[in-house]
């Protein structure tokens, strides 16, 4: 890969970064788009529908990534990790290593008879480790790019694939690369993680056997799904008695995650209802200590799903343990009475919180908030600006929000970043006296 010069870089691939991309794209400048993943659209292309509209997640991510790949602004950059960066005269200059998918893309045709030769499965990450997938792959049908990756690790070095690739594209020797990219800003847009499992303890610390976390829940539910259904993962029953425990790594301070992660209660109750669509004679209760329903028809989207049947039981779940069968047992202090009782179901899902993607924060050397999330000095004023001229940030890089603030966002970090450019394009080398006051 040459060096080359670009207007901005977009660090992150998903909703946010792919949005932010394509506004300055389409308003002229040369954009490049770098992803640590083969493929671009991040959490989004794993979801199932987007609440309160029950969209489909891929209908609306589907184009937005062919866009960008074909957008004769961008330039695509995936599998690949940033390594440093440097201020310039005219910006910064990025290193960034192209990781080696052991297939040269510029022959991979995603035709992915390699794929089906391959006799090595491994669990699958975008399915959340529930289905499994080749060690040559195709990501997924939808991947952007459509370019095989080779997964080293994993690989016997058997030769089939090699062998049955029509344009010989499969290469063992290929080697990391590294190149720079010179710009004039950077737009963060490295997302978010969940909460682990492992931290919390009281509700078995991941290792239960039916109580999965929330992007498990939407692969079930996905057309595109690792069983097109939904199953314990444990012993593969048809669950009939769903329950979801609200603020389960949010709000909670023994995690040092103290904020509320605002989307929990609208992806819980989306998935209920889904969930009731999809298993009729399931019984879905949802444990919360308040519903939080903050943006526009979310309210009566809460209200529909009480219409539908699902249980809104209000208390704080203090432990979950298994019984003899695996089924996930839930105490729960009941708000109302100050009862405690033992609830026996099918599945638990826990409403895992948001935590910041580890990402590019540290290489940027951006300071962080008490949140962990990036900093953002001025958030009523310059909601995307960072601490540093030239850098912005968007989506849940900066912390918790649901697809229509991060798309809201990213259009915000787009807005800021072409005026930014445009100052500098006319002259105004340094910020004007109210950005320093922002930047101070
Ligand atoms: Fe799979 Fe590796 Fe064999 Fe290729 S060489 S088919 S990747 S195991
Ligand atoms: Fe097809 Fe070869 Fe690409 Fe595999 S590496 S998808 S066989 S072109």
């Amino acid at each position: 890969m040459e060096n080359f010069n670009v207007d901005t870089l977009v660090i992150g691939g998903g909703i946010a970064g792919m949005q932010a991309a394509l506004d300055l794209a389409d308003q002229g400048f040369q954009t490049a788009l770098v992803d640590h993943e083969p493929t671009i659209g991040g959490k989004m292309i794993t979801l199932s529908k987007v609440f309160p509209t029950l969209d489909c997640c891929s209908c609306i991510t589907t184009p937005k990534m062919s866009s960008v790949a074909h957008h004769p602004n961008i330039q695509l950059l995936t599998y690949c990790d940033l390594q440093s960066i440097q201020e310039s005269d005219s910006g910064f200059r990025v290193a960034i290593v192209q990781k080696p998918r052991y297939v040269d893309a510029h022959k991979c045709t995603g035709c992915r008879k390699c794929e089906y030769e391959c006799p090595i499965l491994i669990p699958n990450p975008y399915d959340r480790g529930l289905g499994a997938y080749h060690a040559i792959r195709v990501p997924f049908s939808t991947a952007v790019p459509q370019t095989a990756v080779l997964d080293m690790d994993n690989c016997i070095l058997c030769g089939k694939c090699e062998k049955v690739c029509p344009t010989q594209a499969v290469t063992f020797t290929q080697k990391p690369e590294t190149f720079e990219v010179q710009t004039r800003t950077i737009v963060l847009a490295s997302g978010f993680e969940l909460t682990p499992l492992e931290a919390k303890k009281e509700y078995g610390g991941g290792l239960l056997h039916n109580v999965i976390d929330p992007l498990m829940m939407e692969r079930f539910l996905a057309p595109t799904g690792p069983y097109g259904r939904v199953l314990r993962p444990g012993d593969g029953k048809e669950p009939t008695s769903i329950a979801y425990v609200q603020c389960a790594g949010s709000r909670d301070q023994s995690l040092g995650v103290e904020y509320c992660s605002r989307v929990c209660c609208m992806y819980a109750i989306k998935q209920a209802m889904l969930i009731s669509g999809a298993l009729p004679m399931a019984e879905i209760t949802i444990y919360y200590m308040d519903i939080r329903t903050f943006g526009k028809g979310y309210e009566q989207f809460y209200q529909n799903a009480q219409a539908m049947g699902v249980e809104f039981i209000r208390g704080k779940v203090a432990a979950i343990h298994e019984d003899d069968q695996q089924n996930p047992v839930v105490k729960v202090e009941l708000t109302e009475d100050g009862r405690v009782v033992e609830r026996t179901h099918d599945l638990v899902v826990l409403s895992l919180g948001m935590v910041p993607s580890p990402g590019s924060a540290g290489i940027l050397e951006l300071p962080l908030g008490d949140d962990k999330f990036i900093s953002v000095p001025a958030p009523n004023a310059r909601p995307c600006h960072t601490t540093r001229p030239g850098i912005f940030v968007t989506g849940t890089a900066m912390g918790p929000m649901d697809i229509v603030d991060s798309i809201i966002s990213a259009s915000s970090a787009a807005a800021a970043t072409s005026a930014y450019i445009r100052a500098h394009q006319n002259g105004q080398a340094s910020p004007k006296p109210q950005e320093e006051a922002v930047y101070a």
